[in-house]
């Protein structure tokens, strides 16, 4: 599958999400927690200039209040516009009209306000108005409030209305800024909050919070208390509106300077992990897929290659890498292993039809021969070539027992000089004409009785030196017995087959002991062999624990060194070994012989014959049956494959039906010398198990253990 480097995208969706919702989030946030502490804020100052305004009202409360009562009865006559300067000019020309009235006298200590003239009072209460006024209006400029105004109360009504206003107006009809008769409100319950002030004389921690076509506006309502009595309030008002769409612009400007400082970050991260990361995992996935679909194995190269750095995507590239290098070394062994099937198959073929040829055409021949010495002759190379071909299959069944793990190593006592020279001798036989002198030397100091599988150190021994003298043409070859001393009572056996024959190249060292190759086949074309012998003997040495080397020189000759663990076996030990006994002879033993092929039933009469044995030979698991209830035998040789019966029922059902029979041996004979198939037969019943082709030695044997003691001889 192609990448669809979808990876970028997804990053770039995620980061673009986040970006977003992390500016929204924030804005809301931010937007909110400020309004709310501006408002709280906005609160505290009209409070603040409230308390402030008061006091200042209160420097010369009795002149206050002067002025309301006068203000309340002559507003109209106060009414003038103002600023700083109008109340500058207001005093001057109060203080130089009092004077021309009342010459070295002094206002207030000489002269009270209620005593001067009307004209002059209103000259006075005119420059208190314009200075109050002004209170107002530099306190409502200095923290730029909309509005702050005294308001006064109707005494009879208690309808409150304006006093002093710190708004200029061009109001023609009003034309200073301040006025009386406006009603600011009618009913009570209209504007509690306002009157509870004003009818309470407390200041409450409440704003008036309403909505004009201006927006939102707070207003704060302070208690102007003289003598206990409340003389009005002093109004102070905010508009949180245009805050409110400041903050909002505010934030958003906020977000947005955060926002793009985000996406610049992320921009730069993206580009970083596309750069650093992506692009690698993305180079990575295509040679991938690449090698997926083409199966070419240099990818590999540029899998490494671009797997700089030292981080996961590195580990995943080299690990990558190796499998692949794996996988190649895998598919290399499969193609191999398949060639070396092939061969062997190939081999093996020409292996067996080779003594099959020599069997098929010497019995013809045999048959119809008339010279007793002739038919002889003829029946002897029979009997060679099928010893032959039994190799070549006990070679293939010993490889696959071992390949799969079924091979166990038996330990016995044995007298290892004598293994060593049986197994040269009959090795020696192959030398045949060939001038080739085989030496054996022993060292005298190994220990004679060693305790260890001798069959597959025979086993092992065997196959080594026939290859000797099968790669030999002329020469010798040398086989050494030697031992090392190891601790608790071990040794460790060595054997070193020297020969003089074609050599192996170095090349070939670890080749040889591959299962099914010969190597340099041109030249050892005429040698016979599976090439499964080293394969076998090195899978059973390395069994036993043991090592196994070749050194050679190519077209001067080969050593091989083997070395084996052995326990040194007790030489006080009484020797185990059964005596070669004298040939069996059991004339008067009776056996029963099973079996569904006649040539097998012929082998099987031959050989019992050879023992003096006359047995009773049938064809069929019935027929079997049938024999015991006619007769009563010592011993049964039953085949175990056979057609509508086989062996294991036959001899269930005859040791059912003549209860004489439970104790009488079965013994399995069969083809099928698998260890597996030993195992079942063993355990559905039989009492042992006789391979075939059958050999007279183990017949013997078989016979030997199980006939009655009284029927041998
Ligand atoms: P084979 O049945 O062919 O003898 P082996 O597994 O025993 O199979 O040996 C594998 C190959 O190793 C032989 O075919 C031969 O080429 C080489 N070989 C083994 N022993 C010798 C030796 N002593 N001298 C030369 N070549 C040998």
């Amino acid at each position: 599958m192609k990448p669809k480097k979808k990876l970028i995208r997804q990053y770039a969706y995620a980061v673009t999400v986040f970006v977003v919702v992390t500016m929204a989030v924030s804005a809301i946030v931010t937007y909110f927690a400020q309004m709310k502490q501006y408002r709280e804020l906005a609160k505290d100052r009209i409070r603040a200039v409230g308390d402030q305004l008061v006091a200042q009202l209160m420097e010369d409360p009795q002149d206050f209040l002067d002025h309301i009562k006068y203000y309340k009865a002559h507003y109209e006559d106060i009414r003038i516009p103002c600023d700083f300067n109008e109340c500058v000019t207001a005093r001057d020309e109060f203080f130089s009209s009092f004077r021309s009235e009342y010459h070295d006298k002094t206002f207030r200590t000489d002269v009270a306000k209620d005593e001067m003239p009307l004209w002059l009072q209103n000259l006075y209460y005119t420059y208190r108005h314009e200075y109050w006024m002004l209170a107002f209006e530099k306190a409502r400029e200095a923290y730029g409030l909309p509005y702050t105004y005294f308001l006064l109360c109707d005494d009879d009504s208690h309808y409150t209305t304006y006093m002093i206003d710190g708004e200029r107006t061009e109001d023609k009809e009003h034309p200073g800024y301040l006025y009386m008769g406006d009603s600011y409100f009618e009913e009570p319950s209209s504007h509690t909050l306002l009157w509870n002030t004003y009818h309470n004389g407390i200041r409450y921690d409440d704003v008036y919070e309403w909505n004009n076509e201006w927006g939102n506006t707070y207003s704060c309502y302070t208690p102007l208390m003289i003598d206990g009595k409340c003389a009005g309030l002093v109004v102070t008002e905010i508009n949180v509106s245009d805050v409110d769409s400041m903050i909002l612009k505010n934030t958003l400007l906020l977000i947005l300077q955060l926002g793009v400082m985000l996406a610049l970050l992320s921009a730069v991260l993206l580009f970083y992990i596309n750069k650093h990361h992506i692009k690698r995992i993305n180079h990575l996935s295509e040679q991938i897929s690449d090698f997926a679909s083409t199966r070419a194995y240099d990818t590999v190269d540029s899998i490494r290659m671009y797997s700089y750095g030292n981080d996961e995507i590195r580990a995943l590239a080299d690990n990558t890498a190796d499998m692949i290098r794996e996988l190649q070394i895998h598919e290399g062994k499969i193609a191999q292993a398949a060639q070396f099937k092939s061969d062997f198959l190939a081999n093996m073929s020409h292996e067996i039809r080779t003594p099959m040829n020599a069997i098929i055409g010497l019995s013809e021949l045999a048959a119809k021969e008339e010279d007793p010495d002739k038919k002889k002759q003829y029946i002897e190379q029979i009997n060679a070539s099928s010893n032959t071909m039994l190799v070549i299959i006990n070679d293939i069944l010993d490889f696959t027992q071992i390949e799969a793990g079924r091979t166990e190593i038996v330990p016995v006592r044995y007298d290892v000089k004598q293994t060593v020279r049986e197994v040269v001798n009959v090795t020696a036989m192959g030398l045949g004409e060939k001038p080739v002198k085989m030496n054996l030397n022993v060292s005298p100091s190994i220990p004679q009785y060693l305790y260890g599988d001798s069959a597959r150190i025979r086993q092992v021994l065997g196959n080594v030196i026939s290859n000797a003298v099968k790669f030999t043409k002329e020469g010798s070859v040398t086989i050494n017995l030697d031992h090392e001393p190891l601790e608790d009572g071990q040794i460790n056996m060595k054997i070193r087959v020297a020969d003089t024959g074609i050599g192996i190249m170095k090349q070939d060292y670890d080749m040889i002991f591959e299962s099914f190759s010969q190597v340099d086949s041109k030249r050892n074309r005429e040698a016979e062999g599976t090439g499964l012998g080293l394969a076998i003997t090195k899978r059973l040495v390395r069994l036993m624990n043991g090592t196994i080397e070749v050194e050679s020189e190519y077209g001067v000759g080969s050593v091989f060194k083997i070395s084996i663990p052995q326990k040194i076996a007790d030489s006080a030990e009484e020797k185990q070994k059964t005596k070669a006994a004298d040939k069996l002879h059991a004339p008067s033993a009776a056996v029963l012989v099973v079996d569904d092929n006649s040539v097998n039933l012929f082998v099987a009469k031959s050989l019992l014959g050879t023992f003096g044995i006359e047995p009773t030979c049938v064809a069929s698991g019935e027929l079997a049956i049938k024999a015991c209830e006619n007769r009563s035998y010592d011993l049964i040789l039953m085949d175990h494959m056979m057609p509508k019966m086989d062996g294991v029922e036959a001899m269930n059902i005859i040791r059912e039906q003549f209860p004489a029979y439970r104790n009488v041996p079965v013994i399995a004979f069969t083809a099928n010398a698998v260890e597996e198939a030993r195992d079942l037969l063993l355990n559905a019943g039989m009492d042992d198990f006789l391979a075939k082709p059958v050999k007279g030695s183990d017949l013997e044997a078989i016979l030997r253990k199980w006939l009655p003691a009284e029927k041998i001889g």
